[in-house]
């Protein structure tokens, strides 16, 4: 079964609405028009029920299909974009400066939509779709506050999948893989203070600056030293800021960075590590430091039998070779790894071709990849929930 014949027909649509949110980027929970714009098609589309509002800024619609006995089923798509200037040169690029869809949520947005028509046009199925527009993945936990906002009780959402766009993959492929898929994501910041002097004078002063490097170094030990080198784990400071001229040492640094991890064990433990070691090490240059750790998103987790299904739904659209059921995780993160943590799901990879990275100023979401997106949810849910 490829791509569906209707859903090819109506593809300059879905291109249309694409490249309309491209034109239109906003920002975490800010998506007035966005997820107005979402709404007002659904209604067009004749779906049963538009619930605006939901998580803050998320829509809900609800289509049932001809049989009513089944079950329900959740199709998640992210309509944020980034604070980033587009660099494309695209005639559709970002009529907003200083905001770019940079990771295809404009993309995801648009072929749920063209799943909704075609869904609330046929209705082959047995149960209820519920289509979430979320706002807020970039960061702003969006998936939990509609979580938070009810979401799976109000509207009696059972299973959830989720949809992302992977640059580097053959456009139009499909990747997924049981367990963990994406890594969970914390950041924290580190307060350096030592005592600050005369640069001439280092023996008067408690560098924070030495102390600053040395604990970069020294954290890495717990990647390479502490954790079962099986289990995978990132630590990163991307942040340093100290001093502002060549003859002073400062009093005090500030470092930024994250943690990725594959395994929730790991994740604390690292967690752990870090903020046993931070204090100590500043102590043991005659400085002192603090940590301020901020859990983010849990570790995607794919379920078993959803996992399937979905690499099963997959193949019978693009075919075989063209799916790979046993893909390599990520060590980016997702937050509809909480959506996951509630209800049994997965969550897939749908290559964008040879495009720029996500969150880079010259990625664009591939629009030849949407007919294989929108059949994916389409046959998704009459795989899952087939009339009898
Ligand atoms: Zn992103
Ligand atoms: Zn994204």
């Amino acid at each position: 079964m490829p791509i569906i014949n209707r859903i090819a027909e109506f593809h300059d649509d879905v291109v249309a609405w694409r490249r309309d949110f491209h034109l239109h980027p906003e920002l975490q929970y800010d998506l007035p028009r966005t997820s107005g714009k979402v709404a007002e098609l659904l209604r067009e589309f004749g779906v049963d029920e538009v619930t605006p509002g939901v998580g803050r800024s998320g829509v809900v619609g609800i289509i049932r299909g001809r049989g009513t006995a089944g079950r329900t089923v959740g199709l998640r798509a992210d309509m944020d974009a980034l604070p980033i200037r587009e660099r494309t040169g695209k005639p559709y690029a970002s009529t907003t400066d200083g905001k770019m869809h940079a990771c295809g949520h404009d993309g995801h947005t648009a072929m749920l939509l063209g799943a909704a028509r075609y869904l609330a046009e046929t209705r082959n199925f047995d149960g209820t779709v519920a289509l979430i527009f979320q706002p807020a993945e970039e960061g702003g936990a969006g998936a939990r506050t509609m979580l938070e906002d009810g979401l799976l009780e109000r509207f009696g959402i059972e299973e959830v999948y989720g949809l992302h766009n992977m640059p580097g993959m053959p456009a139009g492929t499909f990747a997924i893989r049981e367990g963990a898929i994406m890594a969970s994501s914390d950041k924290f910041s580190i307060d350096i203070e030592g005592v600050g002097g005369h640069a001439a004078r280092p023996h008067m002063s408690v560098d924070p600056v030495i102390i600053a490097a040395n604990m970069i170094m020294a954290l890495q030990s717990i990647v390479s030293r502490n954790r079962d080198p099986l289990l995978p784990a990132v630590l990163s400071i991307t942040s340093i800021h100290a001093g502002s001229t060549f003859n002073v040492t400062p009093r005090e640094v500030k470092l930024l960075g994250t943690i990725r991890a594959l395994d929730e064990d790991v994740r604390r433990f690292m967690q752990e590590r870090l903020c046993e070691m931070v204090p100590k090490l500043a102590e043991g240059f005659g400085g002192s430091a603090t940590i301020d750790y901020e859990v983010g998103y849990p570790v995607v987790v794919n379920h078993g039998n959803e996992t399937q299904l979905a690499a099963q739904v997959a193949r019978d659209v693009v075919g075989d070779t063209l799916v790979d059921p046993q893909t390599p995780p990520s060590m980016g993160g997702e937050d509809f790894a909480f959506m996951l943590n509630k209800r049994p799901g997965a969550f897939i990879f749908l290559g964008n071709g040879s495009s720029s990275e996500l969150h880079t100023d010259t990625y664009d979401f591939n629009d030849s990849i949407i007919p294989a997106g929108t059949s994916f949810w389409v046959r998704l849910i009459e795989t899952a929930l087939p009339l009898r």
